[in-house]
């Protein structure tokens, strides 16, 4: 992905939280002090085991992971096997071959796609977003995304893309495990590996994000989009030194509520140290209106050095952030299945 801080374009992507963005966590955290009390958005009944993971988290116990959590050593494996392509950028041989590992990963689930040409700089490329449905009991749908193809302008320079690319692909294919062949008792779950995220030339609102904004327009022509209650995205979560920025281009409940789901299960340490602004596959969904988040660490390596740089190798990454990550994605999902509306 690329990082753009829209309210000052040349501070670049290694700032630090200014003034307003301060202010931005001090509501979050007057937010998060006024939950316990009066909020119709939570039943009564939540009450007491807010007030016990409040008083283990004081303990400096966390709450146990859930039963069926994440495989840590398994989403390395993939992410492993996804860099063993080589680059990926689209167009390349190796994005397909990357196509067809997704595929045949998903081959007993109910798999759709969108594919289309996109008209870029560099000339026109086939884009392909993949997506899983694993329907639910309740109304409503939550998109989980992350892009699969590799930095562009880059592919000849033996860049894998490790992290950028390689972890979000492999930790949507570690929870696609966690959904294979059963009715989810909540809402419909849907994996979403998002294609052409990257520029080809220079990132801009035309050359970038060509797999999200084609399919948030067509979700949008055809209905789809009221129904999805949230857009969870995953980018650069692999990082042995995980920093999960707070992004002030998303939508601030839900990271509210990712905030809450990480504290529960003591990574709290991991998360929104530092706020800044994102560009990414979650935009195309925030300007319609869609709930979204962005889980992204863009302090990769000191001042984010191994960004789109042919160092994002798989020596940088650690099993239990693409763990922590996941076990916050599937609990965030958890208090979504039980949200009002
Ligand atoms: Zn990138």
């Amino acid at each position: 992905m690329t990082v753009r801080c829209n309210t000052s374009s040349q501070v670049g992507a290694g700032a630090f939280a200014r003034p307003a963005e301060r202010s931005a966590e001090r509501q979050a955290l007057e937010d998060r002090k006024s939950e316990g009390g009066t909020s119709s958005r939570q039943p009564a009944g939540r009450r007491p085991y807010r007030c016990l993971a409040v008083l283990l988290s004081l303990l400096g116990c966390a709450r146990p992971a859930p039963a069926q959590s994440f495989n840590a050593a398994r989403a390395l494996q993939y992410t492993r096997e996804v860099v063993a392509f080589g680059p990926r950028p689209i167009g390349s041989p190796n994005h397909k071959k990357l196509e067809n590992y997704i595929l045949a990963h998903l081959k007993n689930d109910q798999v759709e796609d969108d594919a289309f040409t996109a008209d870029t700089p560099e000339g026109k490329f086939p884009v392909r977003n993949i997506i899983a449905k694993f329907p639910g009991t309740r109304d409503g749908v939550i998109v989980i995304a992350g892009h699969y193809d590799t930095n562009y302008p880059l592919r000849n320079t033996g860049y894998v893309g490790a992290n950028d690319g390689g972890s979000s692909t492999a930790i949507l294919l570690e929870l696609a495990n966690q959904l294979h062949g059963k009715k989810r008792q909540g809402r419909s779950v849907w994996l979403l590996w998002t294609d052409g995220e990257e520029a080809v030339k220079d990132w801009t609102a035309t050359d970038s994000l060509y797999g999200t904004r084609h399919l948030a327009d067509k979700w949008q022509k055809d209905g789809t989009l009221r129904s999805i209650k949230a857009f969870l995205l995953a980018d650069m979560i692999g990082d042995a030194d995980l920093n999960v920025d707070r992004d002030t281009n998303s939508t601030p409940w839900l990271e509210d509520m990712l905030y809450r789901a990480a504290t529960q299960l003591g990574y709290q340490s991991h998360f929104f140290a530092r706020t800044i602004a994102v560009e990414d596959d979650h935009l195309p969904f925030v300007h319609l209106g869609v709930p979204s988040a962005d889980l992204i660490d863009l302090d990769y390596g000191y001042g984010n050095v191994f960004h789109h740089t042919p160092q994002d190798t798989m020596d940088k990454l650690s099993p239990k952030s693409i763990e922590i990550v996941g076990n916050v994605i599937l609990e965030t999902v958890h208090m979504l299945d039980k949200t009002s509306n």
